[in-house]
């Protein structure tokens, strides 16, 4: 999938890729969710042609899924193939399942998130990164307790 998206570059900077349009089916309900995923790196030596990474997210929607798994395979992925200083994947969905539970859950989103390497260790590159997505939500509470990821992996 990305043999032929990958090129050595002399940049270090955050790399991200934002409100990317994703579609999925929830595996336990068979039911879709859907939402934005927002995607960055730092990189290392390599980066990914940027039109990979909707596509790498597709890849990985397109199948029964649950969201928190989703998001990892999206962040290890990324680590895996380009090995970059730190990977970041958050994901915000409407999952049908939840919403057709009643009038007060329509408008709930599932947020899920994904940090590698220097997001996780650093505080600074953490918070840059979701100052530039800007969550839609009261996400921003959470992210200001420090306490932002719902789902997080060991880097
Ligand atoms: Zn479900």
């Amino acid at each position: 999938m990305l043999n032929n998206a990958l090129f050595t570059v002399d940049y270090s900077e955050m790399v991200i890729v934002k409100d990317i349009d994703f579609y999925s089916l929830c595996e336990h309900h068979l039911l879709p969710f859907f939402g934005k995923c927002h995607v960055a790196y730092i990189p290392s030596t390599k980066v990914i042609g940027l039109s990979k990474i909707p596509r790498i997210v597709d890849v990985f929607a397109r199948r029964l899924q649950v969201q928190e798994r989703l998001t990892n395979q999206i962040a290890d992925t990324i680590r895996d193939t380009i090995k970059p200083m730190g990977v970041a994947v958050v994901m915000e969905a409407t999952h049908l399942c939840m919403s057709m539970r009643g009038v007060e859950k329509q408008n709930s989103f599932a947020v899920t998130s994904a940090m590698h390497g220097a997001f996780r260790t650093s505080s600074r590159t953490r918070m840059e990164f979701l100052e530039l997505i800007k969550l839609r939500s009261a996400v921003a509470g959470l992210r200001d307790a420090g306490g932002y990821a719902c789902l997080a992996e060991e880097a």
